[in-house]
């Protein structure tokens, strides 16, 4: 079925459908997918102000304007690859994706094309049982990469089900692809009531159920697009994106989540910084029923940017943030009377429930244990200093205490951290 009709198939007949899926097909695939995502970006977008950053339609839509652009780029002119196999086309799309998208949904898709590709080396037409392998490959490819299982609320869930819908189908790729498409929906439908244990989602614990996964919603557009690519439903792909869209790196945009707690993200720097503790509430409220965190650095800009990255990542949550860091004449130091002031300033908010002292390294620590002695008893007790690393333990400090746990748990949170970090790293 090299010859995909453009329009909808509702007027004229629909032709058999066809037994292999062509390069062309997964070319015609990947550009209805793009124009999709296009469409639906706010869409994707709001799911994950709900639940994570805000960005996921935003990182897809310029994921797969990428990819479509690639395609039309690989017409074996000007030396460009052509892309007349499976693999090479599957391969191209998941490089494509890991360097355009930005956010988690990057990594976990483009490994998934790329080792879907990889599964078919040199295959140039997929029946449905190839196509069920090949998807089975990039499933795997996502759990490598993202250490996920069912029931995490991740795309995952939408993808399990799909590929035991293809599978269950047997040679017939209309509908396998058909099957797949509506089990995945099912499964996108069936995050909403489950709490998030990876990704960022999992930052908000509890607080993620009731709202259906942005990447479980992405794989269901994906799969649909598949399954009326297959059937001939598929509209015409939406010119718009094979223009370069938003080809500026996530990490170079400004902030732009616009969700309630994303103002305090971008607070102008301190023209004058002090080694004095500033409180940092992020936008959201209660920040003050809440574990505060102190943050101990040689550098108050170390500290500063560790500060803005938490509140960043985790825009839905708030908890109180000061800063004990840096000499007062814009030196490199710590001082242990102002991470004592810092730590005495929190745990007296109304509400307070207790402070955890993040501290980088060396003097650092010295400077947190040497303060958290001079404290009062009533204070003391409510104080700990966190082993955890500096950023990854105020990631997971800052979430655990934005949404309102006890200083243990948010202890537990940042000390997790480490291992955490050494077990999403393949092989450690
Ligand atoms: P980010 O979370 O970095 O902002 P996106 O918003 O683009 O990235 O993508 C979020 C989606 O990625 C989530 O909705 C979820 O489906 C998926 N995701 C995140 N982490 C994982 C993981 N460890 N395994 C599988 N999927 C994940
Ligand atoms: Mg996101």
């Amino acid at each position: 079925m090299s010859d995909v009709p453009a329009g909808s198939s509702e007027a004229a007949a629909p032709a058999a459908p066809p037994a292999r899926l062509t390069v062309e097909d997964l070319k015609s695939w990947l550009r209805v997918t793009a124009s999709r995502i296009a469409e639906r970006a706010d869409e994707l977008t709001e799911l994950d102000a709900a639940i994570g950053d805000a960005d996921h339609g935003a990182n897809m839509r310029r994921g797969m304007a990428a990819v479509v652009k690639a395609i039309d780029a690989a017409n074996g002119a000007d030396g460009a690859p052509a892309l007349d196999t499976a693999d090479a086309l599957l391969k191209k799309t998941g490089m494509t994706l890991v360097s355009s998208v930005g956010g988690a949904s990057g990594p976990l898709y483009g490994t998934f094309f790329m080792r879907m590709g990889a599964s078919q080396a040199g295959a140039t037409e997929l029946g449905a049982g190839a196509l069920a392998s090949a998807i089975d490959a990039g499933v795997a490819g996502i759990v490598a990469r993202g250490k996920a299982g069912a029931g995490e609320k991740t795309m995952l869930d939408a993808w399990y089900p799909a590929l035991e819908a293809l599978r269950a189908e047997g040679e017939d790729l209309a509908a396998a692809t058909a099957a797949a498409a509506s089990a995945a929906a099912e499964g996108r439908d069936a995050t909403e009531p489950m709490i998030a244990t990876k990704g960022r989602a999992s930052y908000l614990g509890e607080r993620s159920q009731g709202h259906i996964d942005p990447g479980a919603a992405s794989t269901a557009i994906i799969l649909g697009a598949l399954a009326d690519v297959v059937a001939g439903t598929a509209e015409a792909p939406g010119a718009e994106v094979t223009a370069a869209e938003e080809p500026v790196a996530k990490a170079a945009r400004p902030q732009e989540t616009g969700t309630a707690g994303t103002a305090a993200a971008v607070e102008p720097p301190d023209p004058a910084p002090s080694p004095d503790s500033e409180e940092k509430g992020s936008g959201a409220a209660d920040s003050g029923a809440a574990v505060g965190i102190v943050l101990v650095s040689h550098s108050r800009a170390l500290a500063e940017a560790a500060r803005e990255l938490a509140t960043g990542l985790m825009s839905s949550v708030s908890a109180p943030i000061e800063i004990a860091a840096g000499l007062p004449d814009g030196g490199l130091g710590t001082d242990a009377g102002a991470v004592a002031a810092a730590i005495e300033r929190l745990a007296a908010r109304p509400g307070n429930r207790g402070v955890l002292v993040v501290a980088d390294l060396g003097s650092g620590i010295m400077s947190a244990e040497a303060a958290l002695e001079r404290l009062g008893p009533d204070t003391a007790s409510r104080a700990r200093l966190s082993p955890a690393p500096f950023v990854e333990g105020l990631i997971g400090a800052y979430g655990a205490a934005g949404i309102g746990l006890e200083l243990e748990a948010v202890a537990a949170e940042a000390a997790k951290a480490a291992p955490a970090k050494a077990a999403q790293i393949s092989g450690a």
